[in-house]
């Protein structure tokens, strides 16, 4: 668990093996409202967060559930509004199935039936959150932009700058196009669900599509040479990990070398 403040931003940080950049879910804070509410596992941590202040609203930038897991908890404990976005609603109320790697990480949240998150949500201080749709990363990643300070919640569009796996479900060009649309707005500092708070974050976000567009030349290129996608692979990221292992190449950069062959129209198979 670790604390992080910035302005009048608090986060938590909570995951079961915190060190780790992406078993960790940071939660954010600006007044009453929280953002994002970390896995369901985490929920002691989080309630001891949340006690130390009145929570009236609570949103998720997307459904997965190491940003949607405590919706429930929190609206049962606090009474507090929740808000998702719309894309979220039907596997937020219905479920949706979890592998071993992410049960025993995060666990299952409850079903929960949150409101459609407005285009706009005031909070504390005067300040308040506009609506960013960023499909890719997940059908229903959304950000949230505070214009005044030049804020930027980005859930899971950023991560990191150089992107080495990629889930089997991420869409990478809508994910692409969702970076391009959001560098359009003016923001500085980018809270990131994994990463923390990046106080050049628009220039990490500038260098995250940099990366990922000369990568995926790299490897249309490499395939135009006739390299199979296992060849282009080991050559670009190296041999698959630890983290492909463990969730199955759920994550894996192999997803990440067929998904930059589907965006140039290559073949994937082989
Ligand atoms: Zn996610």
């Amino acid at each position: 668990m670790s604390r992080i403040e910035h302005g009048e931003v608090e986060g938590l940080r909570v995951g079961r093996f915190p060190g780790k950049l992406n078993t960790a879910c940071i939660l954010y804070r600006v007044g009453d409202t929280i953002i994002d509410t970390g896995p369901p596992n985490m929920w002691p941590a989080v309630r001891r967060f949340l006690e130390e202040r009145q929570v009236t609203q609570a949103v998720v930038t997307h459904h997965h559930e190491d940003h949607s897991g405590n919706l429930a908890p929190i609206r049962r404990a606090t009474g507090a509004e929740i808000y998702s976005p719309e894309e979220s609603l039907t596997r937020l109320a219905k479920g949706f199935p979890l592998r071993l790697y992410q049960r025993v990480l995060w666990g299952r949240p409850d079903r929960v039936k949150p409101r459609v998150v407005p285009a706009r949500i005031p909070v504390a201080g005067g300040l308040s959150l506009t609506t960013v749709a960023a499909p890719g990363h997940s059908h229903d990643m959304t950000c949230y932009l505070e214009a005044e300070r030049g804020w930027l919640f980005s859930g899971d569009l950023y991560v990191s700058s150089k992107t080495v796996y990629l889930r089997q479900d991420e869409d990478l060009p809508r994910h692409l196009a969702s970076l391009r649309a959001v560098l359009q707005l003016d923001f500085n500092t980018v809270f990131c669900a994994h990463r923390g708070v990046l106080r050049d974050g628009h220039k990490a976000l500038e260098r995250k599509l940099d990366f990922l567009e000369s990568f995926r030349q790299r490897v249309a290129d490499l395939a135009q040479q006739g390299r199979s996608p296992r060849e282009i692979t080991r050559q670009l990221l190296g041999r698959e990990d630890l983290m492909s292992w463990i969730t199955g190449f759920h994550y894996s950069k192999r997803n990440l070398v067929q998904a930059c062959l589907a965006a140039s129209g290559v073949n994937e198979k082989g």
